[in-house]
């Protein structure tokens, strides 16, 4: 039996019966079964088996075996409090009983007991106020102890700790574990074929089971660990590699019929290179070497998943047009997706430049394009007299059809849902021809590797590296609020010269916060600050209209200075903008100031930014405002937010449905990850339908209990 099939209630096990209060907390923690039971791993170890001699206490708890010398009680206001005087041959201490006078019949003078706790020296001594206590068990060596022998080894006192509720008491929940162990241990069947588990010294399930619940040594413990996260990641690449294969079965068969046939035929015969013919400029060699992959991706027999990945500014939008091209070469459609309005029609815009004279007919819809306009596309879109649309979530709204829809470009992929790249996904599978678009998604907001792997499935990934010749790095300063003025001067030589700026606030309006908002600020740069420059506000409430004309405007240099929220922290672009002044940085994540920051560098200029703090921040905050001003490659800013904020807060994580996992953490095991992934594929490979009697085990792990259900883009 594999253990997620142990369907047996744990109102089977002492202490759990049906209606007593445990059972209650269990369920509320949605453990029902024993099964259950057992996959719900501790969060942490008491380590009691390496005793810390008292004068050698730290910080975390230590365990001690100490004898009780004295009774002492003091009174904090009407309150007696006990504190109990210890003893061992290095250091005497005391335990102050809070609230526990009871200790006063469980700590006998002159007995001796095992203490846990975590220990502090404060008024002149050591202390403990949270600790636990057990009597010193008959196998210990007490004379032994008494001289206590740093280092000493206590065999079985590393104990879980589980989760609880306030129902639910630690010890009820080691002795259910024990016994449901005691009873189904022998019946657990291993899930890792074994020839994996030999080459990498894993336990078997039961021993593994077994030891990370109660662990014999913090040795066995890490191998414990070790065969389970690998097991867990190893499934979850199974899964992963399944749907891989799944996707592959499903071969495009490009339509064959007579419109097609004439695009083909009258496309021009190599749209991408008219288009670099024309550019000022060349591709950069990340730009050339993404191209060529999503080229061989799109020219191959299966549907391309591809993820780009590129730092704010590297040029991913070029590198989706010319994959746009691609597909209209092949007599196909395109569809190019953005999170928000702003962004959607700055690359319609573009793309009008650029793909127009090329003789292909480009669309813009959103939301809030109505009525007759959206009438007339749609009809375009399904007659296929438009080649590219360009636009918000609205392009795979339920009335949206496409003639041949070949290719998805998802911008700024992290800001949309798995839900919505699904409904898109099957939009282009939906049509008459029944095959699946090409996905490319792209991101600035960069993911390890291994994570994007993890995540994204069995997407394949492309990195562009480095940025576009003639870039000068960004100059990044931080400045305390009161020396703001010092910032607006160097602004204000910077417009002189010709250059924009950003402002950009953590609100909108003024609010409950006392902070600054990017309304009342507008007023007062405009009014006290720089009376001789135009400026103008976007943020989030403005109408998308007005919004529009103001980003055109900025664009065209009729603005000097854009007020504004984080609207602008995705994708704008504006070369002619050099300074990006971020107020209340402190109150900003790392991912939207690389963003934000991300707005200016975009031409030949030398470009500044300010991170202006105010002093009320936090350690975290300030560590931000020094990675930001340490580093400007996108990939180390990630990994630092990674770190400071851990894997389930990146957005698309979270949604993404691998929380699921019990002990392992892609980011943290990312070694483990990589092997697992080349092992489960490499089984695949070799043995599709998982035939060998070495695999046996997994084909059944997958037929009869699933680990993983939703994986995927
Ligand atoms: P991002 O990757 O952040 O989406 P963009 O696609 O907005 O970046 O490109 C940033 C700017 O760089 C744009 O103004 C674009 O025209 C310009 N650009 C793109 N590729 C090149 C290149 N190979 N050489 C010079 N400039 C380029
Ligand atoms: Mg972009």
């Amino acid at each position: 039996m594999f253990v997620r099939e142990i369907c047996d209630p744990v109102t089977q096990l002492k202490g759990a019966k049906a209606g007593t209060l445990t059972e209650k907390a269990l369920s509320q923690l949605g453990v029902a079964t024993i099964g259950c039971l057992l996959c719900r791993y501790p969060r942490g170890w008491e380590d009691r088996s390496r005793l810390v001699p008292l004068k050698d206490f730290r910080t975390g708890p230590v365990c001690t075996i100490v004898r009780v010398i004295a009774h002492y009680w003091f009174y904090t206001g009407k309150t007696r409090t006990l504190k109990v005087f210890i003893e061992d041959a290095t250091a005497r201490a005391c335990l102050v009983c809070y609230n526990r006078a009871f200790m006063e019949h469980q700590l006998v003078v002159g007995e001796t007991y095992l203490v846990y706790g975590d220990f502090t020296f404060k008024y002149g001594e050591i202390r403990s106020s949270v600790f636990t206590v057990e009597p010193v068990s008959g196998d210990v060596d007490i004379s032994a102890v008494r001289q206590m022998l740093p280092g000493q080894v206590l065999p079985g006192q590393i104990l879980p700790i589980y989760p609880l509720t306030k129902d639910l008491r630690m010890a009820n929940m080691r002795s259910l574990v024990k016994q449901a162990l005691d009873i189904y241990l022998p019946i657990i069947e291993d899930e890792v074929p074994q020839s994996i588990r030999e080459r990498y010294r894993l336990l078997t399930k039961a021993q593994a089971l077994q030891a990370v619940h109660f662990p014999q040594s913090m040795k066995d413990l890490e191998k414990a660990k070790k065969t389970i996260i690998y097991e867990e990641l190893f499934y979850l690449e199974v899964m992963i590699g399944k749907r891989a294969q799944a996707k592959r079965n499903n071969r495009q068969t490009p339509p064959q019929d007579a419109e097609t046939a004439r695009k083909t035929e009258t496309a021009a015969p190599d749209l991408q290179k008219m288009l670099l013919d024309r550019l000022p400029f060349s591709l950069t060699t990340g730009q050339q070497e993404a191209v060529a992959e999503i080229n061989k991706d799109m020219d191959g027999p299966y549907p391309m998943a591809r993820l780009l990945q590129g730092d704010v500014g590297s040029g991913k939008t070029l590198v989706a047009f010319l994959a746009a091209l691609k597909a209209v070469e092949k007599g196909g459609q395109a569809a190019i997706m953005a999170p928000t309005e702003l962004l959607a029609h700055q690359h319609a815009e573009t793309a009008a430049k650029l793909l127009e004279p090329l003789g292909v007919k480009v669309a813009f819809l959103t939301g809030n394009i109505k009525s007759k306009g959206r009438n007339q596309l749609l009809k375009n879109l399904m007659s296929g007299a438009v080649d590219v649309v360009i636009g918000t979530h609205a392009l795979f709204s339920h009335d949206v059809c496409y003639r041949d829809l070949r290719l998805v470009v998802i911008d700024e992929q992290h800001r949309f849902g798995v839900i919505q790249r699904q409904a898109i996904m099957a939009k282009g599978g939906s049509l008459e021809s029944g095959a699946i678009p090409d996905l490319l998604m792209m991101s600035a907001t960069p993911i390890p590797r291994t994570l994007a792997i993890t995540v994204f499935g069995d997407l394949d990934v492309s990195v562009i590296k480095g940025l576009p010749p003639g870039r000068q790095p960004i100059i990044t300063h931080l400045a305390r609020e009161s020396s703001e003025e010092s910032v607006y001067a160097f602004v204000r030589e910077r417009l002189k010269e010709g250059a924009q700026a950003y402002f950009v606030y953590p609100l909108i309006e003024e609010g409950e916060l006392d902070l600054k908002d990017a309304v009342s600020m507008k007023e007062r740069l405009e009014k006290e600050v720089f009376p001789e420059y135009k400026i103008a506000l976007a943020h989030s409430r403005l109408d998308e209209e007005e919004k529009r004309r103001t980003m055109e405007a900025f664009r065209q240099g009729g603005i000097h200075i854009l007020v504004a929220t984080s609207v602008v922290e995705v994708g704008v672009d504006v070369p002619n903008a050099t300074c990006m002044v971020i107020e209340h940085a402190e109150r900003f994540g790392l991912s939207a100031m690389h963003q934000l920051r991300g707005r200016v560098g975009r031409g030949t200029a030398q470009s500044y930014c300010f991170l202006v703090y105010s002093d009320n921040y936090t350690e975290v905050a300030k560590t931000r405002l020094m990675v930001m001003r340490d580093h400007s490659d996108g990939f180390v800013i990630a990994e630092q937010d990674l770190k400071l904020r851990g894997p389930g807060q990146i957005s698309g994580i979270e949604q993404s449905g691998y929380i699921r996992l019990g002990l392992a953490d892609p980011v943290e095991h990312a070694a483990i990850l990589e092997k697992a992934r080349a092992d489960a594929f490499a089984m695949l490979e070799a043995d599709p339908g998982l035939l060998l009697s070495d695999h046996r085990c997994v084909a059944e792990a997958l037929s009869r209990a699933p680990p993983f259900t939703d994986v995927g883009v």
